[in-house]
């Protein structure tokens, strides 16, 4: 690994080094449970390979975007919250609070959520 990488958390995830409570994993992608969740079921899925955000991934990798997606909703259906619903959300960049910049979807659920933003009203 490269020394950027050695600061990348979830390729020291991935690699093994830190350790994760992995509830899906594919050849490309894995799945985690967040260590700070924001909802009963509180999953982040990860690309192994990096992209810094989700619009770099389409970009580059639209094959792996669409993986992601459907690792979420394999993700969903096991912990039984497919039918009642969630929530999938990749943040990107400081304004939306995004903390580390290898590209993961978020995978909220168990609870009926409310409005998309906890943040500044504009009616
Ligand atoms: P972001 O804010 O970049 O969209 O999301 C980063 C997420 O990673 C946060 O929800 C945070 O709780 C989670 N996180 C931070 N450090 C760790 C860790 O060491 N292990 C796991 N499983 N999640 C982490």
């Amino acid at each position: 690994m490269s020394d950027s990488d050695m600061d990348d958390l979830f390729l020291r995830i991935i690699a093994g080094e830190i350790p994760a409570d992995v509830v899906r994993e594919t050849d490309r992608v894995i799945a985690i449970r967040d260590i700070n969740p924001q909802a009963p079921t509180h999953v982040l899925v990860v690309p192994k390979t990096r992209y810094r955000n989700a619009a770099e991934l389409a970009a580059k990798d639209p094959d792996l975007l669409a993986e992601v997606v459907r690792v979420a909703g394999e993700v969903a259906e096991q912990e039984g919250i497919a039918e009642a619903g969630y929530r999938l959300l990749f943040n990107t960049n400081s304004d939306a609070g995004q903390t580390i910049f290898h590209v993961h979807l978020h995978l909220l659920g168990g609870e009926r959520m409310g409005g998309l933003t906890g943040g500044p009203s504009h009616g």
